[in-house]
């Protein structure tokens, strides 16, 4: 709904389905639903938590987080500018807002994304609060319930937002071990790294009437395919055919469809054992930084390998996206041939589809067996056009997942190769599922039991490399990037224009040296002088002596051991974290 004239602001509103106007008081008394056309009007945090929670039942968990500016993040206003005008217009902290309540007498804990602060974008705030809702439930054991609206990621966070879908996503899988429900409300909108994490890898997911989810927005799946969007596309009904959600709810219905499924899971309860708590939450005083485990393989100190210290890279980041970009750079075949031995290659998601955008099967390195997963782009256009650019579909997530969980059943080691403009931003990839078929990933590996080595090789486009990239060490070649959107993106949205990309690219701190000191990344390998295309031989020497140094001390490491680290790895990355970054510089 828009308002009206200022003077009368206050007073009316005008549906923005149908244009009409509606007396305030009335529609707030119908939910801000239009009582013309039924348009859902989006919901603040707190009003949403007053529709759903039962009267007097509500405890705010807290919402203060130090400051968080990891980046230094300036486009055309400072990070912190916007983030002041965030909380001036709506009174809120953050994007998210925690508590716990009942609701129908049901225990919960709650945590509401609002859209109007900053798009409702995931940062590392955002992401901490989250995770630490879903360790109150764990601690309490009952049910989680994630209410959705968010555009994704939040740019000005860079690569650390990324992170936070690891790290929600990890909580959710202890609630999973823990036999207590969780549950996603999509509300309009939700899209980009949320909708790829935490709104869809849920035991269920609703959609309120009239929300919008998926992975990529409509105006990129248009400029990507420059064709119109069917009609209804990405829509709550349209999700519901695709069979992407459990259900879809009209406002007035949403809390008792909630009570239900919250009393059903309750009268399942009792004849559960109950788990033992594996870990326990992380607590800390704000403004520090967790103390770094003390096992090696857990990832502790991030370290430029020997090699390029002696020579400093001081090329600017927007050229280093070049070098990333280079059609010569050795893509994953090129390093399968070059690094590893005896590739065997598996094919399929086992669900209807092969996607060429992923490779991956057995292979040796220097003697051990290990599982390769890779994106896998090409040299000339051919190829790429065959590879679909190194974009993987749903079915190539799904095809990577079926090699992870093969992979741990057979006790092999994974190394993932990373190297992906992003997923498939395409229509028939929001068809099958894209989001949820990332997600999935996600929250696989941070419970994967066997040794997981992730590689940055070229490119590392937001959710789409994140969904190989959630591993025990991540290690990163010297000349490539990592990034929560592309240089372009984020100038397009954040800037007047695409043309600001070398300044997107600056500000968004995705070369390697500058996600080791994020500890994003745990290792650069160092490329030969000018860059990997211009000796691929001497690039593979160098990727296959860092392999082994980082995956031998691994390989001792038991499973339950190696899953506990890679959390605590991934658990870093919250606010208290972030605020390291300007101690690094
Ligand atoms: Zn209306």
């Amino acid at each position: 709904m828009t308002a009206t004239a200022p003077r009368e602001e206050q007073l009316w509103s005008r549906c923005a389905g149908c244009a009409s106007l509606l007396y305030r008081k009335r529609l707030r008394r119908n939910l801000d639903v239009c009582p013309e056309c039924g348009e859902h009007a989006r919901l603040g945090a707190p009003e949403r938590l007053r529709q759903l929670v039962d009267p007097g039942s509500l405890r705010l968990l807290p919402d203060r987080l130090p400051e968080v500016d990891p980046l230094d993040f300036v486009d055309v206003l400072p990070y912190p500018h916007r983030l002041t005008a965030a909380r001036a217009s709506t009174g809120l902290a953050e994007a998210v807002v925690c508590a716990t309540a009942t609701i129908g007498g049901h225990p919960a804990t709650l945590a509401v994304m609002d859209f109007r602060f900053l798009g409702g974008s995931l940062g590392c705030a955002v992401g901490e609060l989250i995770t630490r809702a879903a360790e109150r439930a764990l601690d309490d054991r009952i049910p989680l319930i994630l209410i959705t609206a968010s555009g994704g990621a939040r740019m000005q966070e860079g690569a650390l937002s990324l992170m936070q879908m690891a790290t929600v996503s990890q909580a959710i899988a202890a609630l999973r071990e823990a036999g207590l429900l969780t549950v996603s409300v999509l509300t309009d909108p939700t899209y980009g790294g949320v909708a790829a994490s935490f709104a869809t890898n849920t035991d269920l997911v609703l959609a309120e009437s009239g929300a919008r989810m998926g992975f990529a927005g409509p105006r990129v799946i248009r400029q990507v395919t420059g064709r119109a969007l069917p009609e209804g596309f990405q829509t709550a009904d349209f999700l519901l055919r695709q069979g992407q959600v459990d259900m879809v709810v009209l406002r007035r219905s949403l809390r008792g469809r909630l009570v239900a499924l919250l009393a059903a899971t309750r009268a399942g309860r009792p004849t559960r054992p109950p788990v033992p708590r594996q870990e326990p939450a992380p607590r800390r005083e704000h403004g520090t930084a967790l103390a770094r485990p003390a096992d090696p393989a857990a990832g502790g100190d991030a370290a430029i390998a020997p090699g390029a210290g002696d020579t400093p890279t001081v090329r600017d980041a927007w050229d280093t996206v070049r070098m990333a970009r280079h059609p010569g750079r050795p893509t994953t075949l090129d390093y399968l041939d070059s690094v590893f031995d005896g590739f065997v290659e598996l094919h399929g998601d086992r669900l209807g589809g092969d996607c060429p955008a992923i490779v991956g099967g057995v292979a040796r390195l220097a003697g051990r067996h290990v599982m390769v997963i890779g994106h896998q782009k090409g040299h000339t256009t051919a190829e790429l056009v065959a590879r679909n650019f190194g974009m993987a579909s749903p079915a190539g997530h799904r095809k990577a997942l079926r090699l992870m969980r093969l992979a741990a059943r057979l006790g092999l080691p994974v190394v993932t190769l990373v190297d992906t403009p992003g997923a498939d931003p395409g229509v028939s990839a929001e068809e099958q599922g894209q989001a949820a078929a990332i997600a999935e990933n996600i929250l696989t590996l941070t419970v994967l039991p066997t040794p997981v080595l992730a590689v940055i090789t070229g490119e590392g486009g937001s959710g789409g490399a994140l969904a190989l990239a959630v591993a025990d060490r991540v290690l990163m070649l010297e000349n490539a990037v990592y990034s929560v959107i592309s240089p372009e993106g984020c100038a397009a949205i954040l800037w007047p224009d695409r043309s600001a990309a070398p300044q997107a690219a600056r500000a968004l701190r995705l070369t390697a040296p500058d996600l080791c000191r994020l500890g994003v990344v745990d290792e650069v390998v160092p490329e030969p002088a000018t860059a990997a295309h211009d000796d691929p031989a001497e690039t593979a020497h160098r990727l296959r002596a860092a392999l082994l140094s980082n995956l031998l001390p691994l390989l001792d490491v038991p499973p339950a051991m190696l899953v506990r680290l890679r959390r605590q790895r991934f658990r870093r990355f919250g606010a208290a974290r972030a605020g390291t970054w300007a101690g690094a510089r």
